[in-house]
C-alpha cells in the first residue's frame, strides 16, 4: 500500500507544457497559462515559460499539452481507518480513489467502523482518534480530513467546545444518530458553528436499515453548513423539494454519485437558475452499499457536463475550487499559495471528441496521466481511468 508521510518536501518542481490549465475558481474557470512552479508543496508561479523563474529546479514535468486541473476533492465519504473499508471489506480503495484523480477527501462520518460507539465519551474519542489517525497517514498520498462526529441526544456545549479544541472540524451527518429533529439538530448545528466545526446534514430517505428520512423541513430548520447529498443518498426527496431547499437555502447544495442521478441534474439546473453555481459540490458517499466508486467524481463530472448540459470547465470547479472555498481547505484552485495538487487528463484514447471539455462534455470520463499531491507524483498513467491519449513526462528526478 502507497503511503505518504504528510513531512515529505516536495522541492522545486516545474511543470512546463500545459495544453489547458482548468483553475478552480467558477468566476474564471480557464487559464492562460502553460507552466506553474513549485516549491516544497506550494504553487509559487503561474505563468507562461518565459516568465517564469524555472531554474535550479528539483523536478521538471513536461505536460505534454495534456490538461492540469485542481486535484479533486470528494466532499462526501465516510472512511473508517487507514485504507480499509468494512463496508466492502476492502483495501486500497483510497490508492485507488486517487488514481480517479482524488487528492483530498472530507468525512461525513467514520459511521461504518464495527461497533460504533454512540455514547458521548465514546462518539468524541473516536471523532478525536480519526482525526489524528488521517493527520498521521495518507494513503496514496490523498489528504482525509476525518474525525466527524455523529451527533447524538444528550450532547451539550461543552462537548462542542472540547471537540473543536481537540482539533475537530466537521460534524457527521446530521441526521445518521439519534438527533433527527430539526429543533435539536439546529441547535447542535449552531453549537458546532460557534466553536468552527462545520456542518453536514444527510438529506433524503433512509440509507441503510435502522436510518430514518431527513426532509426537506428538517433540513431548513436544522440549517447545517453543507446540505448533504441533496439528490439522496440513496433515496431523494421529490424534485420539487430539492429545487425548494435550493431556492431557501443559502448553504452548498452537495450532490454525490451514490445518490438519484435524475434529482442530481435537476439540483445542478436550480442553482444555475439561481444563480448561486458557487454553492454546489460534489461528492461519492462512497464507500457504500453501492461499492467503491475510484472514478465516481469524474463520473459526476461527465453526468453534469453532458446530461445536465454544463460547460464541463465550470463542473470541475464544482469538485475542486467551489469545495475548497466552502471547507477552507488550502487546496483546489490554482493560484499562487496554495497546495500543488493536482490531476493531469487528457481525452481517453478513441473518444469521439478531441479536445478533453469536449469529450466530457459527451459523456466521457477523462484519462488520467498523473496526479500529484504537494508537488510529489503520486501515480503516473493511471490504473483505472481509461488511458489518455498523452501522458505527462518526468523530466530530471525519477517519480
Ligand atoms: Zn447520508
Amino acid at each position: 500500500m502507497a503511503t505518504a508521510a504528510p513531512s515529505e518536501k516536495s522541492g522545486k518542481v516545474v511543470i512546463r507544457n500545459i495544453g489547458l490549465l482548468l483553475s478552480g475558481d467558477i468566476d474564471q474557470p480557464i487559464l492562460d497559462a502553460d507552466t506553474i512552479v513549485i516549491n516544497d508543496g506550494l504553487i509559487v508561479a503561474v505563468g507562461k515559460l518565459k516568465d517564469c523563474d524555472v531554474a535550479h529546479a528539483r523536478t521538471v514535468i513536461d505536460a505534454h499539452q495534456t490538461c492540469v486541473c485542481p486535484g479533486l476533492i470528494d466532499s462526501h465519504v465516510h472512511p473508517v481507518f487507514g485504507d480499509w473499508t468494512p463496508r466492502q471489506n476492502q483495501t486500497g480503495w483510497i490508492d485507488s480513489t486517487m488514481h480517479g484523480g482524488v487528492t483530498s477527501m472530507i468525512s461525513a462520518g467514520e459511521v461504518h467502523l464495527p461497533g460504533r460507539p454512540k455514547d458521548i465519551v465514546g462518539l468524541k474519542a473516536l471523532a478525536i482518534t480519526a482525526q489524528r489517525a488521517f493527520d498521521n497517514f495518507r494513503p496514496g498520498g490523498v489528504k482525509v480530513i476525518a474525525g466527524a462526529p455523529i451527533i447524538e441526544k444528550g450532547m451539550i456545549e461543552q462537548d462542542f467546545k472540547d471537540l473543536a479544541a481537540a482539533g475537530v472540524t466537521l460534524l457527521g451527518e446530521v441526521g445518521l444518530g439519534s438527533v433527527k429533529a430539526g429543533y435539536e439538530a439546529r441547535e447542535m448545528v449552531q453549537w458546532a458553528r460557534k466553536y468552527g466545526i462545520q456542518s453536514t446534514i444527510h438529506t433524503g430517505g433512509p440509507s441503510i436499515p435502522g436510518s430514518g428520512l431527513i426532509d426537506k423541513d428538517v433540513v431548513l430548520e436544522a440549517d447545517a453548513d453543507v446540505i448533504g447529498h441533496i439528490n439522496g443518498g440513496h433515496t431523494a426527496l421529490s424534485e420539487a423539494h430539492v429545487c425548494e431547499l435550493c431556492e431557501k437555502s443559502s448553504r452548498a447544495i452537495e450532490i454525490v454519485h451514490n445518490g438519484n442521478e435524475k434529482v442530481a441534474i435537476a439540483a445542478a439546473q436550480a442553482a444555475l437558475q439561481l444563480k448561486c453555481p458557487h454553492r454546489i459540490i460534489l461528492g461519492t458517499d462512497g464507500p457504500a452499499g453501492s461499492g467503491v466508486q475510484p472514478l465516481g467524481m469524474l463520473r459526476m463530472v461527465a453526468l453534469l457536463s453532458s446530461l445536465a448540459g454544463i460547460p464541463a470547465e465550470l463542473v470541475f470547479c464544482f469538485a475542486t475550487g467551489n469545495t475548497a472555498r466552502i471547507r477552507n481547505l488550502n487546496c483546489g484552485l490554482i493560484e499562487v499559495g496554495r497546495a500543488a495538487d493536482f490531476v493531469f487528463m487528457d481525452t481517453a484514447q478513441h473518444s469521439a471528441a478531441r479536445q478533453l471539455l469536449d469529450s466530457v462534455a459527451l459523456g466521457d470520463i477523462p484519462g488520467v496521466g498523473m496526479v500529484m499531491i504537494d508537488g510529489i507524483v503520486r501515480c503516473g498513467r493511471s490504473r483505472n481511468t481509461p488511458p489518455a491519449a498523452a501522458i505527462p513526462e518526468v523530466l530530471g528526478a525519477a517519480i
